[in-house]
């Protein structure tokens, strides 16, 4: 069993941009399994990736970080749907009452 955590190969194809790339990011390498790339890649991406297809199972460092900046966004947003749902159960929504404060003194000075 050779360990799997060695992610720097030459000449592999990234899955998501299809280019070359010398350094990758194996999708179920030991870095890969832990930062979930498959689960991440179908749930963001619509691409399905199995370890059976024949397909590149290799993701190149922009990919990844694109893949990365858009789970922290997703993360962010369903963090902020979620605090914004129990604050909306817990505030008042308060009546807007409308002071009207016209004053409109006319001193009534005529020349
Ligand atoms: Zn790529």
């Amino acid at each position: 069993m050779g360990s799997l955590d060695r992610a720097v190969l030459t000449g592999f194809i990234c899955r998501l941009c299809s280019e070359m790339h010398r350094v990758v990011l194996h999708i179920y390498g030991e870095e890969g399994l832990r930062l979930k790339i498959s689960e991440k890649i179908s749930r963001y991406l619509s691409i399905n990736v199995s370890r059976a297809d024949p397909l590149p199972k290799t993701i190149c460092k922009t990919c990844l970080e694109r893949l990365e900046s858009q789970h922290r966004l997703v993360t962010v947003m369903e963090h902020a749907a979620q605090l914004l749902k129990r604050n909306s159960s817990d505030l008042e929504i308060g009546r807007g009452k409308e002071n009207n404060d016209n004053n409109n003194k006319n001193g009534g000075s005529t020349l």
